[in-house]
């Protein structure tokens, strides 16, 4: 599904070099999971993949079932089946959630030659979804995330990405800011969505997600690099021995 090679990116108003050579295959219908410390260019690395701007690439390649990522628009990227729930959810005020979601969805079906969901039709799709992220309809009516708590925020994120069925799911810090409760809705939300056609990265500084969303790899990031890959064991290893012990070991 996606496929990350020798990855590197700096930023574009200073020489700082955040992501050194990254290399990451994600196969379809698998979930891989992204730990490491602070500052190691996790979320950078979803970044430049979902298209946002200030970022240089200067050398690698990504793509999305064969296309090259990197040359296309944010648009593109996101009709092609790229989603993003950011760490930091964005408040829009002026702009309604569900005005948001369909004018999301209507230019997905566009990208693809589709026909406009009709009205009666992205209701529905809309409440089925909310309801099983226990989301109420007064949220829905509210402006983009604005005044909602930091859980509303993370779980209105999992809203918008089980309304758009992207391919490759991107969650960065979802779980950061949820209680144990608001963590078990958005994991289940992202459960719900597992498939054999999507793929999904997760990134989580904590071992605790990957107890609800069940990881088939597990890579831990330092510096800029991918430094050591294994399966679900490896997040309880982080867990009980932190990361240093980790960096010591791949040093
Ligand atoms: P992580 O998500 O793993 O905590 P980030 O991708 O957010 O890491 O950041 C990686 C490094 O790049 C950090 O040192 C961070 O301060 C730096 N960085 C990222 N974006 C910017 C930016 N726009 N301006 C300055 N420094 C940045
Ligand atoms: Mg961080
Ligand atoms: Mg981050």
């Amino acid at each position: 599904m996606l496929e990350i090679k020798n990855l590197h990116v700096k930023l574009e108003e200073e020489d700082k070099v955040i992501l050194k050579g990254v290399d990451l295959t994600v196969e379809a219908g698998k979930v891989h999971a992204i730990m490491g410390p602070n500052g190691s260019g996790k979320s950078t690395l979803s970044y430049v993949l979902s298209g946002k701007d200030g970022y240089e690439v200067t050398d690698g390649a990504a793509t999305l079932e064969g296309e090259d990522v990197l040359e296309m628009e944010p648009e593109e990227r996101a009709a092609a089946g790229i989603f993003l729930a950011f760490q930091y959810p964005v408040e829009i005020p002026g702009v309604g959630n569900m005005t948001f979601l369909r004018t999301a969805v209507n230019a997905q079906r566009k990208a693809r030659g589709e026909e406009e969901i009709s009205a009666a039709d992205f209701l529905k799709l809309v409440r089925e979804k909310a309801k099983s992220l226990k989301i109420d309809a007064e949220m829905l009516k509210r402006p983009v995330n604005v005044g909602f708590s930091g859980g509303e925020k993370k779980r209105n994120e999992i809203l918008q990405m089980a309304v758009l069925e992207p391919k490759m799911c991107i969650l960065d810090e979802t779980d950061s800011g949820l209680d144990v409760d608001a963590m078990k809705l958005v994991a289940e939300g992202v459960n719900a969505l597992r498939d054999e056609g999507r793929a999904f990265l997760v990134i989580t500084h904590y071992q605790r997600l990957l107890d609800h969303i069940k990881p088939d790899v597990v890579h831990i990031m330092a510096d800029g690099r991918i430094v050591k890959t294994g399966g679900p064991e490896l997040a309880l290893e982080v867990e009980q021995n932190g990361y240093a012990g980790i960096l010591g070991e791949v040093a």
